[in-house]
């Protein structure tokens, strides 16, 4: 069981595939990057296993693949497979935009997705095409119906909240839980990266407190629900009558570092210690110099002891420089 210097049992690995996206959401990605990991930068497939392996054999057991947009990756079934097969590891999870999801959906069941997390920050088209500003609500939502019909449950929906953007359409979110058993979750807004997303994510933040107070006065009130999970970093609620959740992550106004079970690794193979943090540590020079599984582990468990305690984004400081689409989320 690898824990850290603070007691948490680290054992949950989220792996960014690649940096690339296909929307450009307005606090998460410039319109403008160019600043991507050249393909020969990022793991290989056969890479990516070995990570796995070595997390399964130190005691990880589950395992998120993101981005940028993980879709992007033409190996992306091979991956799935390769992870889904390491002894040890019991759920491979997705988080996506969904917008290329939906021919996908069966063949990623197959080969051994559990589940997705599916990003969607407005039911209206014209809003979700201001926000996520690529992409349609129609393809999303495509995605979002295939990820269903192929067993890909509970559907996960993230929603980021966004002042000017999408803050009354919590409410039209929060009611698809009404009648469908999917999760939905609002994100409180953070201040990434720099320049105009970090800018965006600064001056358009909403609070969890607000936005859960925007559903009770139109959809009556929500009653808490017990977190299935410790390291749930979702605060979760029902609808009177509801047959899905109304969950709220808040990682500024009520931080979950406390309870934080997560190891990211980056596209370009680099343990990232934190999501507030640009400290790493470089995996790929031992996986391409011909070391052993043991240095892997090594590697890996000295990423976990060097894990922070938090962050302070409630008192206002960041300390990365890193976006949202080069970490994964
Ligand atoms: N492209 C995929 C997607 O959008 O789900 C996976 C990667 S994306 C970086 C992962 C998650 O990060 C998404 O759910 C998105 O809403 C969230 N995100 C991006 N920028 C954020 C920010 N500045 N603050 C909070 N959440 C953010
Ligand atoms: Fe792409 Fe996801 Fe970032 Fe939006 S949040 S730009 S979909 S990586």
């Amino acid at each position: 069981m690898p824990l850290d210097r603070f007691g948490r049992n680290i054992n949950y690995l989220r792996i960014s595939l690649i940096d690339h996206c296909n929307l450009r959401c307005v606090y998460c990605m410039p319109l403008d990057t160019t600043a991507y990991a050249p393909s020969s930068e990022l793991l290989t497939a056969g890479e990516i296993e070995r990570v796995a392996r070595a997390a399964a054999d130190v005691g990880f057991q589950k395992i998120r693949l993101t981005g940028g947009e993980p879709m992007l990756r033409s190996d992306l079934v091979d991956i799935v497979k390769r992870i889904s097969r390491t002894d040890g590891i019991r759920e491979v999870a997705m988080t996506t935009n969904g917008v290329l999801l939906a021919p996908k959906a069966d063949e990623l069941a197959a080969a051994g997705l559990g589940r997705v997390n599916l990003h969607i920050d407005s039911l209206d088209p014209e809003r979700f095409a201001r926000l996520m500003r690529f992409g349609t609500l129609r393809q999303a939502w495509a995605g979002l119906e295939a990820a269903e019909r192929a067993g890909l449950s509970p559907i996960k929906i993230n929603s980021v909240v966004t002042r000017g953007y999408n803050e009354e359409d919590v409410i039209e979110l929060a009611r698809l839980t009404l009648r469908n058993s999917w999760h939905v979750r609002f994100i409180e807004l953070m201040p990434l990266g720099e320049g105009g997303c970090a800018k965006v994510a600064r001056d358009n933040f909403v609070s969890s407190a607000e936005t859960m107070r925007r559903i009770e006065d139109e959809l009556g009130s929500l009653s808490s629900v017990q977190n299935t999970h410790p390291s749930d970093e979702s605060v979760n609620f029902r609808l009177k009558g509801a047959k899905g959740i109304v969950g709220f992550i808040s990682p500024v106004s009520d931080p979950y570092c406390g309870t934080c079970n997560r190891m990211r690794l980056n596209a370009n193979g680099r343990f990232h210690l934190c999501l507030l943090s640009d400290d790493e540590l470089d995996v790929r020079a031992a996986l391409r110099n011909g070391s052993g599984d043991d240095a892997i582990r090594d590697i890996l468990l000295q990423a976990v002891l060097a894990k922070p305690t938090g962050h302070r984004l409630s008192e206002g400081i960041s300390t990365s420089n890193r976006s949202m689409f080069q970490i994964g989320g």
